[in-house]
């Protein structure tokens, strides 16, 4: 049986409680992508597509070292930057992107990534979610929220989602989330993903957010764990 509809002071009440409880429990969320600067950045996020943050911060500890800006990736031959950044992954198309990237940053953009949605996606291999990383991370803009497969499916088992696609979750989320927390929302969402909610088996109890989640994926929470994570949200005894 579908769940109950929520009124919407109702979900905004949720939302709240959401916002709050992501929070408390993942202070330290952040990017977890090593980076000095924004080019830096950029290059890290085409990296991590496919490709997990510890195996992309591994390799960008040597690349950054030997590529220091864009026109360094373009004075190489294709294929050595290929053999760079090898281990992560699909490294023919990425390479092929970070060169148009380097290319177009520095004809187009004076050498610098630019600071607006509507230029970064003209990069090659800038897609939204990359745009929004950079533009929360290293400018500190909220020009949209992060949708990776984490926030994706979180946003969805939350209901504050109900978009088939990342685009379409991001709309949702931007509607229901307030702008001022679309930065840091993602980080702790991603947290979460990883570290609670996972894809397979989440782990919900303990789960700071339980005692608002209607997901279908969601496990039976023994009535201890119950009990224990009301009294750490401070609930009456
Ligand atoms: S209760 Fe379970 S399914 Fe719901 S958000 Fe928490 S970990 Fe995910």
């Amino acid at each position: 049986m579908p769940a109950k509809r929520l009124s919407r002071p109702e979900q905004e009440r949720r939302i709240d409680r959401i916002l709050a409880a992501l929070e408390a429990a993942y202070p330290e969320a952040r990017c977890a992508l090593d980076h000095a600067d924004a080019f830096q950045l950029l290059v890290a996020t085409i990296l991590s597509a496919q490709c997990t943050d510890e195996r992309v911060n591994v390799v960008t500890r040597t690349l950054f070292r030997k590529y220091r800006g864009p026109a360094d990736y373009l004075a190489v031959p294709p294929e050595e930057l290929e053999r760079d950044i090898r281990t992560t992954g699909f490294f023919r198309n990425k390479a092929r992107n970070i060169r148009g990237a380097c290319r177009m940053i520095v004809e187009e953009y004076g050498g610098q990534v630019p600071e607006t949605m509507e230029n970064l996606i003209r990069l090659p291999g800038v897609a939204r979610k990359t745009a929004n990383v950079v533009l929360g991370v290293a400018f500190g803009k909220a020009e949209g929220i992060v949708v990776d497969t984490h926030v994706f499916r979180i946003a969805r088992r939350l209901e504050l989602a109900a978009g088939r696609s990342p685009e379409k979750a991001e709309l949702d989320l931007m509607k229901a989330v307030p702008r001022k927390e679309w930065i840091g929302f993602s980080h702790r969402v991603i947290l979460h993903g990883r570290r609670t909610c996972r894809a397979r088996k989440p782990l919900c109890p303990g789960c700071p957010v339980e005692d608002v989640c209607r997901a279908r994926e969601k496990m039976p929470v023994p009535a201890a764990a119950k009990t224990a994570s009301a009294h750490r949200r401070g609930a009456p005894r």
